[in-house]
């Protein structure tokens, strides 16, 4: 579980990533939005900078890591810490410690930094600001949330819950350091007790925060617009955008981890080939000797020689070993008698005692068949025996032929090889290898018996590099990386040779997935935030829209008459300087008409208030009905009335005037039956105000009652008004 999640590191940066590039722009958006709105700009600013920085952490991971790339990541992830700090300073006002603070930290972290290096750099920033910002911004949420309302409230508190483990997840567990608490809470000591990476809980912990936040930027939005629809577009909005980026993260890492496969195989393919033609490089060098050796063993000259161990016949079994020798290439080439002594040598070796050189120090003396590679410490030279015995006429050993080849011819080749290989002993000791640090060392532990009888062997088990023997074809951990070892014996040997492909590819092969996620949830977030917009705008013009009828009910209820419909006062007072203005442009006549219903307190008295409303009503549509569509009728108050005629002078008004108290006297009101009015025709003279255009009027209406009702006056004409004082 552990090493699979280990594979996935690569996707766990990447979301990790992204989750808070994503709770950056929604913590900007946020920031517009809010009176406290620097403190969210921080927010914003720690998403973007440590999601820029967790892909950094993806771009070490594909591309390999230098001490300085290391350095710039630490100075990122930490100014992204200092921001949080500063979202959490900023809410908490009075409560937090002045900004100076910063001073001391950052100047730790460098100075660590400097004297340590980036690692331990990077575990100071994390103890400081990483636990403390991330404390910070946590209890600010919670403070925050007091001040939210519904499900606003409930997001801050979730927001809150993820930051104060996101403190512990990025605050306290460190990488590995030789020192307290560094020592006991890390990485390492993480994933061994929970079988998980540290970094997959904090991305799904970056993930937890980012969602959260944008449901409160979901919140400050509907609250925003008072649109019940837009509110419920937005629940479901927020639900669909996080199943479809959950859906987008799980195929994209299904894809990452397929092409990562595919590669995994093409490494396992041409791991196979490696090691079968290294195999065979050797098996050349070693199965001539070989050959040769059982050739020399079955000759007759050699038995006869073994045998008799004389002149003539040693000297021609002397000259056949040499050219066996000369033919394998070989080193030395012996013949051994029955005891295991030396009879016969050659080659360039030949001084050297068999002992040394054949079957080494265990089987000396014997003459059985036998084969293998021995180190000899006096060439420094890695050399392959092979030992044949040399039978007799009753079938039984007079002795043994003994061929011995150098693999440095071998070695040679393998030096052009572009991936470490390992030449082992049956101990595991590696005694060739193009890895330096490698030769003399022993590739995984030893075993306690083998210890126990070799105690020479106990100074090379050092730090084997491998936690434990091979097999044939494993995925190990090899050095910190996972890599795909093969191993292979050498036929006939407890030696083996083992290559191991190194798989820093195999993450720039899953980076086409990651970018293909990227690219997919880019358009997905574009589609849904443009939806977003979208939605949001119509539900604010929908809402304006209303607001502006409503506006307009408002004020049409204010200009008009609520019982008769007609305009009202108000009105009049909009449109009777509108009209005055006309007249003093255009030079055109304008007249107003004021009429009162005669004696209209005896019909209320009589009928009831509800019968004269009903006269009221009834007369209004009578008066209307006999003027123009450019005449202005309203209602004056209680049961006077006033009529604004353009294009109108007195002698004119007074004929309207006339025909209206006609058609008002020959109209039946129901119960109330017939009623008369009185009325006071006013022609506006250049320059008058309204009100003594009105009042002139007025008397008039005054005067028409007093000569006895149901009749018209008409006011006399003001010729002279005093003009405008210059
Ligand atoms: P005149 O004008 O001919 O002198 O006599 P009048 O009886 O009409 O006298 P006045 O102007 O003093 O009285 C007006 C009455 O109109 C008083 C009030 O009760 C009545 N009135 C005013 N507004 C309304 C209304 O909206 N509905 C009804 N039913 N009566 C109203
Ligand atoms: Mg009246
Ligand atoms: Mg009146």
């Amino acid at each position: 579980m552990a090493a699979f999640l280990n594979d996935q590191l690569d996707f766990i940066f990447f979301f990790y990533g992204l989750a808070f590039l994503l709770l950056g722009a929604t913590s900007w958006a946020i920031s517009r939005r809010r009176p406290d709105e620097l403190s969210w700009k921080m927010l914003a600013a720690f998403g973007l900078i440590h999601g820029v920085g967790e892909w950094l952490d993806l771009g070490a991971l594909i591309l390999g890591d230098r001490p300085t790339y290391a350095a710039v990541r630490i100075g990122v992830m930490t100014a992204s810490f200092v921001f949080l700090a500063e979202f959490g300073r900023l809410q908490l006002g009075g409560l937090a410690p002045r900004r100076w603070v910063y001073l001391p930290v950052i100047g730790l972290v460098v100075v660590t930094g400097h004297l340590a290096g980036p690692t331990e750099a990077g575990i100071a920033s994390r103890y400081t600001l990483g636990l403390f910002g991330s404390l910070a911004a946590s209890w600010a949420l919670v403070r925050l949330a007091e001040r939210l309302s519904g499900t606003g409230r409930f997001h801050a508190r979730t927001a809150a819950l993820a930051f104060a483990l996101y403190a512990l997840a990025a605050g306290v567990i460190v990488p590995e350091a030789p020192f307290w608490p560094a020592n006991v809470a890390n990485y390492a000591v993480f994933t061994s007790l929970t079988g998980i990476p540290i970094q997959l809980i904090r991305g799904l912990l970056a993930c937890w925060v980012a969602l959260s936040v944008w449901a409160i930027w979901g919140q400050q939005l509907a609250s925003e617009v008072s649109s019940h629809s837009f509110a419920a577009y937005l629940r479901r909005q927020f639900l669909w955008a996080s199943g479809i980026m959950l859906a987008i993260l799980l195929l994209g890492w299904l894809l990452t981890e397929r092409l990562g496969d595919v590669y995994r195989r093409n490494v396992e393919i041409e791991a196979a080939v490696d090691i079968d033609l290294l195999a065979s490089r050797l098996a050349g060098e070693i199965d001539v000797a070989g050959a040769l050796t059982k050739v020399l063993a079955a000759s007759p000259i050699v038995r006869e020689a073994l045998e008799q161990a004389e002149g003539q016949v040693l000297a021609q079994a002397n000259e056949i070993l040499a050219v066996h020798v000369e033919a394998g290439r070989a080193q030395a080439g012996y013949l051994l008698n029955e005891g295991g002594a030396t009879v016969a040598s050659a080659g360039p070796l030949a001084h050297r005692p068999a002992s040394e050189l054949v079957g080494g120090a265990h089987d000396d003396g014997a003459v059985e068949p036998s084969a293998g590679f021995l180190f000899d410490a006096a060439t420094n030279m890695i050399v392959h025996f092979t030992r044949q015995p040399v039978l007799g006429g009753e079938g039984r050993a007079v002795g043994a032929a003994a061929l011995v080849v150098s693999i440095e011819g071998f070695a040679g080749d393998l030096t052009g090889l572009n991936r470490p290989y390992f030449f082992v002993d049956p101990h595991g000791v590696v005694m060739m290898s193009n890895v330096s640090e490698a030769v003399n060392r022993t590739l995984w532990p030893l075993n306690p018996a083998t210890l126990a009888e070799r105690a020479s062997l106990a100074a090379l088990d050092l730090e084997p590099i491998a936690s434990a023997e091979m097999e044939d074809a494993a995925w190990v951990n090899f050095g910190g990386s996972r890599d795909y070892v093969r191993r292979r014996f050498i036929a006939g040997t407890d030696w083996s040779l083992i290559i191991l492909k190194p798989t820093r590819q195999i993450f720039a092969t899953r980076f086409v997935g990651i970018v293909i996620t990227l690219l997919t949830a880019i358009v997905a977030l574009m589609y849904l935030l443009g939806k977003e917009r979208w939605m949001h705008e119509a539900a604010q013009r929908e809402t304006q829209s209303k607001l502006q009828g409503l506006a307009r009910d408002m004020s049409i209820k204010a200009i008009t008459d609520p019982l008769t419909g007609l305009y009202n006062r108000l009105r009049l007072k909009d449109v009777l300087p509108r009209e005055m203005a006309r007249a003093d442009r255009t030079g055109s006549a304008l007249s107003v008409v004021m009429f009162d219903i005669d004696r209209f307190k005896r019909i209320n008295d009589s009928f009831g208030h509800a019968t004269g409303d009903k006269v009221l009503v009834a007369l209004s549509r009578v008066a209307a009905g006999s003027l123009r569509a450019t005449d202005h009728l309203v209602r004056w108050g209680g049961e006077e009335f006033l009529v604004v005629l353009p294009d109108a002078n007195a002698a004119e008004a007074r004929i309207v005037a006339e025909k209206l108290r006609q058609a008002i006297a020959n109209h039946r009101f129901d119960e109330a039956g017939r009623i008369t009015v009185s009325f006071g025709v006013a022609q506006y003279a250049p320059g008058e105000v309204m009100a003594d255009l009105i009042a002139r009027a007025d008397r008039t209406l005054y005067q028409a009652k007093a000569n006895g009702r149901n009749r018209v006056e008409v006011a006399p004409t003001v010729l002279n008004l005093p003009g405008p004082e210059v």
